[in-house]
Formats: C-alpha cells, sequence, structure tokens
C-alpha cells in the first residue's frame, strides 16, 4: 500500500518550512483510533508552533484538528467505534491522510454535520463555545466587543453571543468583513485599520456604541488590541484574552486593572475548558446541535489541497482569510 501523505514542519521558520512528505506507517495504541481524514483544520496555533511561539520538536507533522472516519482501533476501544465520523480539536500530526486520535478525545458527528463542517467547526466552534457560556457567561442585553469578528472564531463567536441575548461590537478590517460580522449578529463593526490611533479611537467610539463601555472584551489579536480592549471596558468589566494574531501581548502593570475600574483580565484556552470527556462531549453536542439544526453557521471561506498548506498559512497570517480555513486529503 503506498504510504499516506502528511505535512512536516522541517525546522523553525515561516511557511516555507512546511514540506508534504510521505508519513508514517500508522497503527492505534491501546485507547487509540486510526482515522482516514476528510480534512483538516488550520488554526492560528498550527502557525505559532511552526513559527517557534509555542515550543515543539522538530521535524513534526503540522496541525491538531480534523476529520474522519476511523479504520482501525486500538485494544480497550468499543469496536463500534469502527466505521463512524468521528472530529478532534487535538490529536498532533492532523495535516494527514491518517491520524492517530485519542478514544477520549474522539468527538462523534451527529449525521445533520456533513464531513466537511465536522472537521471546520470543532476548534474555533468550541473555542467560541467556552467564551460566550463559561469564560464570561454573556447575558441578555450585556456588550461584547468582539475583534476580528469576521475570523474563524469571531464569527461563531458572535453568533452565540447573539443567541444569548448579548449585543455585539466587531472589529474587522476590510469591508468585505464588516458585511460578514453584521450577518453573524454584530450590531455595529468598526473598521479598526481605519483609525489613525487604536488605543485613543477605538475605545471612545465603542463606549458610545455601548453606552460606557462593554462588560467583556473577547480579543484574540492581542498585542496591537490589548490596551484599546482594556480601555474600551466598563467597571468590573472583563478581558478575556485568547490569542494573538498581531503578537503576544508582553506583561503589564496589574495596576492598571485598578485605575480602569476593578477590571479583570484572563488568558483562557481552550484545553481547560474541555478537560473531561464530560465538558467535552456536553460542548461539542451542543455545537453540533446548533450547526446541524442550521441556528449556528459556519462559514468556510477557503479550502486547499494537502500539498498546500504553507499557502493556507499565509493566507491565514496575511488577514486574507475569513470563517475557517481547511485542508482537503
Ligand atoms: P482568524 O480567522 O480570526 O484569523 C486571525 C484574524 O486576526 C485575521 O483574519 C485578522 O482579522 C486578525 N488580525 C489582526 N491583526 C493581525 C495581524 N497582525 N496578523 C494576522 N491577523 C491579524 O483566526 P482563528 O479564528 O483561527 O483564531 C483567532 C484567534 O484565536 C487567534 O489568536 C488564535 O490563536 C486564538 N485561538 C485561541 C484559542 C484558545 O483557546 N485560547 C483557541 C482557538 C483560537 P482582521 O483582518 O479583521 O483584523
Amino acid at each position: 500500500m503506498a504510504p499516506m501523505r502528511a505535512i512536516a514542519a522541517l525546522e523553525v521558520g515561516g511557511p516555507d518550512v512546511l514540506q508534504l512528505q510521505d508519513g508514517p506507517d500508522l497503527h492505534p495504541g491501546p485507547g487509540q483510533l486510526l482515522v482516514t481524514a476528510h480534512a483538516a483544520g488550520v488554526n492560528f496555533i498550527d502557525t505559532y508552533r511552526r513559527a517557534g511561539i509555542y515550543p515543539m520538536t522538530f521535524p513534526h507533522i503540522v496541525g491538531s484538528e480534523g476529520a474522519g472516519v476511523v479504520s482501525e482501533i486500538g485494544d480497550g476501544v468499543s469496536p463500534h467505534l469502527l466505521g463512524t465520523r468521528v472530529a478532534w480539536t487535538d490529536a498532533p500530526g492532523s495535516y494527514a491522510e491518517q491520524v492517530l486520535v485519542s478514544a477520549e478525545r474522539a468527538l462523534p458527528v451527529p449525521d445533520g454535520v456533513g464531513d466537511d463542517l465536522a472537521a471546520a467547526a470543532p476548534l474555533q466552534g468550541l473555542t467560541a463555545h467556552y467564551l460566550a457560556t463559561s469564560t464570561y457567561p454573556i447575558a441578555q442585553g450585556e456588550w461584547a466587543l468582539v475583534h476580528a469578528a469576521a475570523g474563524g472564531v469571531g464569527l461563531l463567536l458572535t453568533q452565540l453571543i447573539r443567541a444569548r441575548g448579548g449585543r455585539v461590537v466587531a472589529t474587522v478590517s476590510t469591508q468585505a468583513k464588516a458585511e460578514l460580522a453584521m450577518a453573524a449578529g454584530a450590531e455595529s463593526v468598526i473598521r479598526y485599520d481605519e483609525l489613525t490611533s487604536l488605543t485613543q479611537e477605538l475605545p471612545d467610539l465603542v463606549r458610545q456604541l455601548s453606552s460606557g463601555g462593554v462588560h467583556v472584551v473577547y480579543d484574540g489579536v492581542g498585542r496591537a488590541t490589548f490596551d484599546a480592549s482594556l480601555a474600551s471596558l466598563r467597571p468590573r468589566g472583563v478581558l478575556a484574552l485568547f490569542g494573538g494574531s498581531s503578537g503576544q501581548v508582553p506583561p503589564f502593570d496589574l495596576q492598571r486593572l485598578n485605575t480602569g475600574g476593578s477590571l479583570y483580565v484572563t488568558r483562557p484556552s481552550l484545553g481547560a475548558y474541555v478537560a473531561t470527556r464530560e465538558e467535552l462531549l456536553a460542548r461539542s453536542s451542543d455545537l453540533f446541535a446548533r450547526i446541524a439544526d442550521g441556528s449556528l453557521s459556519v462559514r468556510i471561506g477557503a479550502r486547499y489541497p494537502l500539498a498546500e498548506a504553507a499557502q493556507a498559512h499565509r493566507a491565514l497570517e496575511s488577514r486574507a482569510t475569513t470563517g475557517k480555513v481547511i485542508l482537503d486529503m
């Protein structure tokens, strides 16, 4: 049988370090599934790992998200799983035709969710889910500022906030992205690329739009927006800094939380919000149910053949994408 194909990051670097290679011959160990992948999800974290922002060993097969059909099972795994469709968010080596997935971390995919959406939704969907329901469980009538609202997490988060009755001020960098954010439910969209000073002008605009400041900022942009995010909060507001697509936020003086009006900052990550199988399944079944009944729309903004993973990274890092990017196997 021909070896499976996979995308390896050969060393720390830019998208050019991504190479299509023959992957290893995989066999599931105890508690594992071998999955024939339909597609892999492309996520910002893949670029951080490739670029050395998060420590990794090199070379490594890139990616952690995908969906496909279980083709082999390891010891201790229920035989009922053979031939079923599963998705995952945390299986290292997911930019590959074959992926080993821990049965404990596999998400059953319901009939109402197609193969593409099964690969596209889990990581960004579960992230949007925990942010809106747990990190700051936004309530009816409360205001949120969502940065990069036409991005993968941004579009899903905006919809989930609206579904809870929250109100969204969104930021985006193009007119086309503004239209997507509005369609997802944002009440106001700010073109932050057009402001001469993000730190000065953005909070003023947000305060006007939200009657004195937002209850929560969901900030995945990081370095470029952090100061403006803090200054956009009303007293006792929460800044959920969940990523750094513009760069990581440097250390900051805790006294700023005092002078801002008893503010809160948290730096959440998905792993801590789906740590148990119970919580993982509760969130994923809610997410997939919303997708299946059409109440949550997942936009696949771009898809590339596996061999063009480098191009997918370039597009994501250059702000050229909207919604989700996937790699077809
Ligand atoms: P997106 O689809 O949102 O893409 C990133 C977006 O960030 C861009 O489209 C762009 O939107 C905006 N952006 C602003 N400045 C820059 C810049 N200098 N370079 C690149 N992009 C910039 O990506 P994801 O939805 O995959 O991820 C969004 C964020 O969420 C990332 O920071 C990611 O690491 C984080 N994340 C965190 C998780 C967690 O649990 N903590 C889990 C999943 C994702 P625009 O053009 O409108 O400015």
